[in-house]
């Protein structure tokens, strides 16, 4: 059975990454004879639709990342009947091949405990649980907390799967709690590009976090970061009325 974060770096993956250097990086020594005679590997889309990745088929594109242009999100079927939204690199980088059943059918305690994965969500229960942490006044100390199914570690590997080399866990709204719909696995500098401890907003000369607003304006704490994040106006981020979304 294939592991999935030793597919990460391998001979496939080097040889993506290395077409892409030669077509894309002026500094490859290679690329006089390709990206310097016109080759290019397409930044635009890729079209995955109808390919395999192990146990997942690429149905259709989900959405495009706004930050970056040009990656893809695309919605697969896994061989179990689930649907999952993934990003097309990962996809294609062999990082995701299924919609987590794989992991969940070998994941035993026994071969997950002392992984990179179950440190991660032990230091992650340590900065939010116990006062004693150094990083607790960032994390529980200023009131983020872990959502109940991830008591287990077990369905925590299920939702995150195995952390992917060089990534640590991320949360997108950094005012947001630990939750599937708030992490994910990024790189150091994926994370500084969201890392925001403590950003005041002003607004009727009144100056708060986003968590605090939230609380003060009953509003969801990640729907506000959201707002603020797509780039609202503050009158319009803090105002406006959340609509219900029908699902
Ligand atoms: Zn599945």
């Amino acid at each position: 059975m294939t592991i999935i974060h030793r597919m990460y770096k391998t001979k496939t993956y080097k040889t993506w990454e290395s077409m892409k250097y030669r077509c894309n990086d002026q500094n490859n020594p290679g690329y006089k004879d390709y990206g310097g005679r016109g080759d290019r590997v397409k930044k635009e889309l890729i079209d995955l639709t109808g390919k395999r990745f192990g146990r997942l088929i690429v149905k259709e594109v989900a959405y495009r990342l706004k930050e970056n242009g040009s990656q893809y999100y695309w919605k697969t079927i896994c061989d179990c009947g689930n649907e999952k939204t993934i990003r097309g690199d990962h996809l294609k980088a062999g990082l995701i091949s299924s919609c987590r059943c794989l992991q969940k059918e070998t994941a035993t305690k026994h071969n997950l405990v002392n992984t990179p994965t179950w440190y991660t969500w032990r230091y992650m229960r340590s900065r939010c649980l116990n006062p004693q942490s150094t990083e607790y006044e960032n994390y529980g100390g200023r009131g983020i907390k872990i959502c109940k199914r991830w008591d287990s570690f077990i369905n925590f590997f299920e939702d995150m799967g195995w952390k992917p080399e060089d990534m640590t866990i991320d949360r997108i709204n950094n005012d947001g709690d630990y939750t599937p719909e708030n992490c994910r696995w990024a790189t150091k500098i994926e994370q500084c590009n969201n890392t925001r401890r403590n950003v005041f907003i002003r607004f009727k000369n009144i100056e708060l976090t986003i968590s605090q607003w939230a609380k003060k304006l009953n509003i969801n704490r990640i729907t506000l970061g959201n707002r603020i994040r797509r780039g609202w106006t503050i009158e319009r981020a803090l105002t406006q009325e959340v609509q219900s979304h029908a699902n």
